[in-house]
């Protein structure tokens, strides 16, 4: 049996989070009164006035926010009609970073999208409008994003795409792309109405269009602090992005992880005295369409990297199943994670995989050991975001319970993580970060974006968006 060296820590932790229902509170109030937080609108300032009063109640003094600029992006109206063989207009949305266009051709159906595909009918595709599904195909043993099926159609030469719902009854999904073509999501209903259309009249012609604005926008981060007592400069950081996209609430992505993460410092706060290492909060803005919050962050700190002992990204901290931690490729923190969690007598399974769509991505490339929270085994039975990234991701689905097991988790460890003496993992070099992204996979996925540049780059008459996106040095 292991001794818990914080059992009367622990004790005052979960005795605060179990009779406390701040986390719920919190969330009601940035998705009702704030909306999406999404960039640009007008409760993102406000959201994040909230979070930094709130956590200078919680007696975080220093809380406080910076700021950053982006390349933001404004909705427009966009419609999708069939022209032939029939005529009939379908309700869609505009994909984040889409651009205002119009264009007219043939729909081109790829399923889910397998990444062979989009070779394989270059020749349908070229100039034509591709539709894939939301699902990543079966058989991969990593998750096919978006903006993969996204950049492989237009390297087959696709003129529109179209983001087909895989689950029904959830509405025409969102998700951030580029501003090269049109592209937009449909409802699962009516992507398989243009299916069967497609299947029965062997041709069917549609008229894309898109009315949407790039433009440069601000938003900001949330920081506060406990500054630990041993006045070492070693620090550990949790966070998670506060705002959602601008269609929904964010209820779950990810509001309920800022709300987790305020709920950590709220009650690690109380605890202060018994904290070695100083323990950061991040609320990061902007992280649905590009991890811009991250980024501006790991930009604006650069200096203190090097002294960051791990990082710990929640996002949608507030989802069901059980509150563990998947380490990105950290196979020398796994005995102590588990070591961590037997003291705790808590359900943390730990796992491991590296996936580059989240907010630790940005430190993750810096070399600094990082981990989500979460379940790899859920994951894998369940994969994909269900109402996520739809209109009902909203409050009234998310539960007090999963927030308060997730708060109740992650406090204990990070608190654990902050006070060992012993800890196992350094930071990565380069090359090593490099080595991790090719043995899962994702070398492919960056050379991929970095073709669709130059590929673009060489069109004619490039649209001013298209040209804005290619002078900014993208990150994929
Ligand atoms: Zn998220």
């Amino acid at each position: 049996m292991v001794a818990n060296p914080y059992l009367d820590v622990d004790k005052e932790i979960l005795g605060e989070v179990y009779t406390s229902s701040e986390p719920m509170d919190n969330l009601i109030v940035l998705c009702d009164e704030f909306g999406s937080r999404f960039p640009g609108t007008p409760g993102d300032r406000g959201a994040v006035e909230y979070m930094v009063e709130k956590l200078r109640s919680y007696g975080l003094e220093d809380a406080h926010f910076e700021t950053f600029k982006i390349p933001g992006w404004v909705r427009g109206k966009a419609t999708l009609r069939i022209v032939e063989p029939i005529e009939k207009e379908l309700e869609c949305i505009s994909l984040p970073h889409t651009l205002a266009a119009e264009v007219e051709a043939d729909l081109v159906y790829l399923g889910d999208g397998p990444i062979e595909v989009y070779e394989k009918r270059k020749k349908e595709i070229e100039g034509n409008i591709v539709m894939v599904t939301s699902r990543t195909p079966v058989g991969m043993r990593r998750p096919l994003h978006r903006t993969e099926k996204f950049h492989r159609s237009i390297l087959a030469g696709a003129k529109g795409f179209i983001f087909m719902n895989h689950y029904p009854a959830y509405g025409p999904p969102t998700g951030g792309v580029s501003p090269i073509i049109p592209a937009v999501g449909l409802s699962y209903e009516d992507g398989q109405f243009l299916v069967r259309l497609l299947k029965r009249k062997g041709r069917v012609r549609l008229h894309l269009k898109t009315t949407d604005r790039n433009v440069e926008q601000t938003s900001f981060n949330v920081v506060a602090d406990i500054p630990g007592t041993s006045g070492e400069e070693e620090y550990v950081l949790v966070g998670a992005h506060y705002e959602g996209h601008d269609i929904a609430q964010g209820a779950i992505d990810s509001g309920s992880g800022a709300c987790v993460v305020m709920e950590m410092a709220r009650v690690l706060n109380k605890v202060r005295e018994r904290i070695k290492r100083r323990i950061r909060f991040l609320c990061f803005g902007v992280e649905e369409i590009g991890l811009y919050g991250s980024k501006a962050y790991v930009e604006q700190h650069e200096d203190e990297l090097p002294r960051l002992r791990f990082m710990l990204n929640l996002d949608a901290a507030g989802s069901a199943g059980r509150k563990g931690v998947i380490l990105h490729g950290l196979p020398e923190l796994e005995p102590l994670f588990r070591r961590f969690a037997e003291e705790m007598k808590a359900e943390v399974p730990i796992g491991q995989r590296v996936s580059p769509y989240s907010d630790h991505w940005p430190f993750f490339l810096k070399g600094v050991p990082t981990g989500s929270g979460g379940d790899l085994e859920a994951w894998v039975r369940r994969g994909g975001r269900g109402y996520g990234h739809t209109r009902y991701d909203t409050v009234d689905k998310v539960e007090l319970r999963y927030m308060r097991n997730a708060a109740a988790n992650y406090s204990r460890l990070i608190l654990r993580v902050a006070n060992v003496d012993e800890w196992p993992a350094r930071h990565r070099t380069e090359e090593e970060v490099r080595e991790v992204i090719k043995a899962q996979g994702y070398l492919e996925t960056i050379a991929l974006a970095e073709k669709v540049r130059e590929y673009v780059s060489e069109w004619e008459d490039l649209h001013p968006d298209t040209k804005a996106w290619l002078e900014r040095r993208g990150s994929w």
